[in-house]
Parts: C-alpha cells; sequence; structure tokens
C-alpha cells in the first residue's frame, strides 16, 4: 500500500515542485516556505478517488493542471459579492473584492485569501510561469501575473472550473 501511495504522490505532479517554489509576494513566502520542504498536502486523495467527486474539466485542470478555454466560464463576468471556493476541497480562495475584470476570458482576482494558495515555478510550454494551487489540496487553480491593478500588482488568472462560487447572502457566517 505505501508503494502505491507513493506512486501517486510522484504522478501526482509534484516533480515541478523540484524547480523549486517561488513567492511572488511577501504575505505569501510564509506558507510558500512551509510547503516547500513537504509537498505533502493536507487533502490527498488518488486520481480514482478525485475522478469520483469531480467533473472530467474539473479533473483536467485541478489535477492534470489543465487550462479552460478563455471565456468559457461563466464565473468570468461574475461580480456578485460572495467568496470562491476551490472546486475540489471548498477552501476559500479568493473574496470578490479582489476581483476584476481582466480581459483575458479567465476570472482573475489581484490577491487570495490569506495563506489559500501555494505556488512553483512552471517551466512548461517554453515560458517562465508561476503556477498556483489550493494549499489544502494542491488542487491546479491557474497562473499568477505581475501586470495586475493596485494595490497588489499581480494578476491571479484563475481556472473558473477550478472554483466554486459561494453568494455571501448564502454563507451561513455571514
Ligand atoms: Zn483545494
Amino acid at each position: 500500500m505505501l508503494t502505491r501511495r507513493n506512486f501517486g504522490l510522484a504522478t501526482a505532479g509534484l516533480v515541478a515542485a523540484a524547480a523549486g517554489y517561488r513567492s511572488v509576494s511577501s504575505d505569501a513566502s510564509e506558507e510558500t516556505m512551509a510547503t516547500s520542504t513537504d509537498t505533502a498536502f493536507e487533502i490527498t486523495k488518488t486520481p480514482e478517488e478525485w475522478r469520483k467527486i469531480l467533473t472530467p474539466e474539473q479533473f483536467y485542470v485541478l489535477r492534470e493542471h489543465g487550462t479552460e478555454r478563455a471565456g468559457s466560464s461563466p464565473l468570468d463576468k461574475n461580480y456578485a459579492d460572495g467568496t470562491y471556493e476551490c472546486a475540489g476541497c471548498a477552501l476559500p480562495l479568493f473574496s470578490s473584492e479582489t476581483k476584476f475584470n481582466s480581459g483575458t476570458g479567465w476570472p482573475s482576482f489581484y490577491q487570495p485569501l490569506d495563506g489559500a494558495t501555494g505556488t512553483t515555478t512552471d517551466r512548461s510550454f517554453f515560458m517562465t510561469r508561476t503556477e498556483v494551487h489550493c494549499r489544502r489540496c494542491g488542487g491546479h487553480l491557474g497562473h499568477v501575473f505581475k501586470d495586475g491593478p493596485p494595490p497588489t500588482g499581480l494578476r491571479y488568472c484563475m481556472n473558473g472550473v477550478a472554483l466554486k462560487f459561494v453568494p455571501k447572502a448564502e454563507k451561513s457566517t455571514g
């Protein structure tokens, strides 16, 4: 069983982690440092287990580092008050207060919630980009670029399919 678990971890795309975690903001550095020494996430499942709870599109993005087609997510044009959670483990990731219209066709935010996300350096497609994932389950969310609006100057370019929007009125905690 240990062998199978190790195999699962090795094939979860964590090879990319060997390239080194990199912080994109001082706020995220502590969290990033914490994950760089231990690549085991709080929530881990086998690909088979993820397939049971995710749609094929969600699995493709979250677990296989896929990218949804630009403009395909209804969340791109959603500006209602609320919270965007991880579609894989329901961890709150972004507040609607930090969402902005980037014009890219992907939901964009200038800042994640404190400690909600982690980053890795992504050197695929002959580019060096900063990959963003859920801190709790490691699910791939998108990338962060340094051409965002104030106050952070960051643009978290997210796949809408990797997010679940929870309207503010429905939150029990208010
Ligand atoms: Zn998650």
